[in-house]
């Protein structure tokens, strides 16, 4: 028998945004890269988020994660800048801080006990999060309701057009020589003599690597290579307005200004994903929601509304591993995909192109965190 030849230094599987960002990190450190995708009827998250690129409130519960995310944050101006430089587009990275806003004192008090909880965690960093009252905030958000009390504020916090990055990074690796196989879903992966083989409905492809970004489909995936991935898909709705006069120049936390001038109201979080159970309850929601943060936006009309579906852990917080069984293998997954990008593109790619995690940065987000044993 002939010897198996690798096409591929690496493939990565799934082409949304975690994969994309890693794919572009892999071909920066110089690796030839497939991104294999299922394709338009796939479920995606990249193309249904709410672009923030966010710092407060994120790693309650698991302090590393906050010091991953501000890494990102702080990454996130260069790695627009690279893009930009590679392929010419503007992906619109703002961060001029954000705010968590508050409609009642008790919304309030949760909201600082919250962020106490964070700061005061082992190993927290500082995320320059503070508590305003509601005159500290209108003078940062004039158009504001009468029903606002206040708000929470990280000058970490910002916001970037999604679609756009998402056409940079596609755009990005093509430049780079990376193959992208679109509607090459795959179904199976095995490791034989040293070589990955994945089987695809076009065929097999081969590679030297794997890594494994295919959103919650990473849970049928990754036992195939030794790893985990327990994921709880979870729904979220947006609702866009026509574009208006800029008024919001700060990311809220469910609302934003985008660089287009629409409005985008959301950040549902429901766990039903059965496309059968949307209803009109949830958009009526988050609009009344927001025309109590900001009275102006009764006069707009509201002109497009989705549904998408967050690649969700089962504990929320990014799952990076590698295989101890299929050395090679790698899984990066997580929510955030927007916040975390850079750190995809220019931390974690480059780790894989060396072919070792460094545990330094990346253990606590080891999928061996679920196998901890409650207490007997
Ligand atoms: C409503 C909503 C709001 C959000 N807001 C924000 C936000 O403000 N900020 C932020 O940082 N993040 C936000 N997110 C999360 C962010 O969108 C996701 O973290 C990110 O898009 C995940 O990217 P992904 O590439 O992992 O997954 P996906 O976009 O789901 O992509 C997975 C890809 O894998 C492919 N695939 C699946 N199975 C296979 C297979 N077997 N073979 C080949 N390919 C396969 C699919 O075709 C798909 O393209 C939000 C998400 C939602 C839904």
């Amino acid at each position: 028998m002939p010897a198996m030849r690798e096409d591929y230094d690496v493939a990565v599987v799934g082409g949304g945004l975690v994969g994309a960002a890693t794919a572009w990190g892999l071909a920066r450190a110089g690796c030839r890269v497939a991104l294999l995708d299922e394709g338009d009827r796939a479920v995606r998250a990249s193309r249904g988020n709410f672009a923030l690129v966010w710092v407060q409130s994120k790693g309650l519960g698991l302090a590393p994660y906050s010091a991953w995310t501000v890494r990102s944050s702080d990454a996130w101006a260069g790695f627009a800048a690279l893009l930009r430089d590679e392929t010419g587009l503007d992906v619109c990275f703002q961060r001029p801080g954000g705010f968590h806003i508050c409609l009642s004192d008790r919304e309030l008090e949760a909201r600082a006990t919250a962020l106490k909880r964070l700061h005061n965690q082992p190993g927290a960093v500082d995320i320059r999060a503070e508590i305003l009252d509601r005159t500290q905030l209108a003078k940062m958000l004039p158009d504001i309701g009468p029903d606002v009390v206040g708000a929470s504020y990280s000058p970490l916090d910002g916001h970037v057009n999604s679609l756009r990055l998402f056409r940079a990074l596609h755009t990005a690796i093509a430049l780079r020589g990376v193959r992208y196989l679109p509607s090459h879903r795959v179904d199976a992966i095995a490791r034989d003599g040293g070589v990955f083989r994945l089987a695809t409905s076009h065929g097999e492809v081969r590679a030297g690597r794997v890594a494994l970004a295919a959103g919650n489909a990473n849970m049928r995936l990754a036992p195939m290579v030794g790893l985990e991935a327990p994921m709880r898909p979870e729904r979220g709705q947006i609702v866009v307005t026509e574009r208006l006069r800029p008024f919001l120049h700060h990311p809220i936390s469910t609302l934003r200004q985008t660089d287009e001038g629409t409005v985008m109201m959301g950040d549902s979080h429901e766990d039903s994903i059965d496309p059968a159970g949307l209803t009109l309850g949830v958009s009526a929601k988050i609009a009344e929601r927001a025309l109590r943060v900001f009275p102006l936006l009764a006069d707009a009309n509201v002109v497009r509304t989705w549904s998408a579906i967050r690649v969700m852990t089962r504990d929320g917080f990014p799952i990076y591993d590698e295989s101890t069984t299929h050395r090679g293998a790698f899984v990066v997954c997580c929510h955030s995909g927007v916040t975390l990008a850079a750190n995809h593109a220019l931390t974690l790619a480059p780790m894989i192109a060396r072919g070792a995690l460094d545990p330094s940065v990346v253990e606590p987000f080891s999928a061996r965190r679920f196998h901890v044993q409650a207490p007997g």
